[in-house]
Order: C-alpha cells, then structure tokens, then sequence
C-alpha cells in the first residue's frame, strides 16, 4: 500500500506525522550531507524513508574539485610528450651489456639515478612538458661525443636530459617541441640500446611521467 504517491505535492512529510509509519530514518546519514535534497522512497509498508542520493559519488567529486586548482595537491601535469621521434611512446631502455635503464639500476658502485628512454642515433628529441630550458648539464667530466644535454624546468618538473644536441640552451619550450637530436650513442658505447638519460633535478623515480 503507497500512502504517500509521488504524485502527490511536496509537503513535509515526517515520520512523526503518520501514526502507521514504524521504520525509524537513519539520522547520521541525513545530517552528513544536510544540504543535500534528500529522495523519498515509499516502501510497501507504507514507510516513507529519505535517503541521500548517491552520497559516496557525491562525496568523491567534491574531493576532486578540491584537488584541481589547488597546486599543493595536483602540481603535476600529466604524462610527459612522446620524447623520442619515431615512437608511438616512451620506451625504457632494458638491460644490454653496457647495464640496465630503469631508475635505480646498477651502476658500477653506484645507482643509476634517472631513467633511460630509448631512442635511435640522431633522432628528433621532444621536450617531455612545456617550461624553460635553464641551461646545459653535461652527463660527464671527462669530453666524448656523447657529453652534451640540458636542464630544463616547468609545470611543476625540473629535469635533466643527457645525450642530446639541444636546438638551444636557454629560453622557453613547449610539450612536444623539438628539443634537439640524439647524440651518437653507438660510438661511445657499442651494442648499447640508444636512448635519451632523463632524471629528475631531486633525483626522484621519473618512471611514472613517461
Ligand atoms: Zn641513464
């Protein structure tokens, strides 16, 4: 039995108005969202109920709008720029005989402190996020073919980039934009997969932006 059809008019209809209603409403759930219309659903028994509507997803994009807009949570941009031309993504270098590409991988009595993208001799590099390039970072002391690269900073990044011919040294770039070329690996390094060093300023895992 419906007492109270939907098509009634809206009146305040309470618990404490119909003598046949016996369900009791859930308090906690209607002062958690106060400001929330609640949806009346009217049981066979002729208990009337509010219910929050969908309070968990309601919640959840309050939460996310907060987060937008506000750099101390979401600062990062998203995934960086194909880096290497040529690539449908950004590949990580595995192991060769000249050692291994990912974060943390050996490297003589040290770690290897960024990642290693791959990328052929003398390809188009990219920029992986649009910033600034703040100015060259050289991957060694001692001179090779190899030792060239930049620093580049923006978006909420700060990175270094070894192996490259970069088109400049300083100055603004964008996501995407070419960057520079790719130095020749294979002179320096024989058999090894050619890729671009990418590490970030703080030495943090890059891994997850690629
Ligand atoms: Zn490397």
């Amino acid at each position: 039995m419906l007492l109270f059809p939907l098509a009634a008019p809206a009146v305040n209809i309470t618990h404490t108005a119909s003598p046949s209603l016996t369900h009791q409403p859930q308090p906690s759930a209607w002062t958690r969202l106060p400001s929330r219309r609640p949806v009346l659903t009217c049981l066979s028994t002729g208990c009337c109920q509010k219910e929050p509507p969908a309070a968990h997803s309601l919640n959840r994009v309050e939460v996310l709008s907060h987060g937008e807009g506000n750099p101390g949570v979401l600062t990062l941009a998203g995934p960086w720029a194909i880096i290497c031309a040529g690539k449908s993504s950004n590949e990580i270098r595995t192991c060769d005989a000249h050692g291994c590409g990912q974060y943390t991988a050996q490297r003589n009595q040290k770690l290897h402190q960024g990642v290693d993208v791959l990328c052929s001799d003398g390809s188009t590099v990219y920029a992986p996020f649009t910033g600034k390039i703040m100015g060259q970072e050289k991957p060694y002391k001692n001179k090779n073919a190899i030792n060239n690269g930049v620093r580049i900073s923006g978006r909420g990044f700060c990175i270094k980039m070894f192996y490259i011919k970069p088109i400049k040294y300083k100055g603004s770039i964008k996501k995407g934009e070419k960057l520079g070329t790719l130095l020749p690996l294979q002179k320096v390094y024989p058999g090894i997969q050619s890729h671009i060093h990418i590490e970030n300023c703080d030495l943090s895992d890059p891994t997850v932006y690629l």
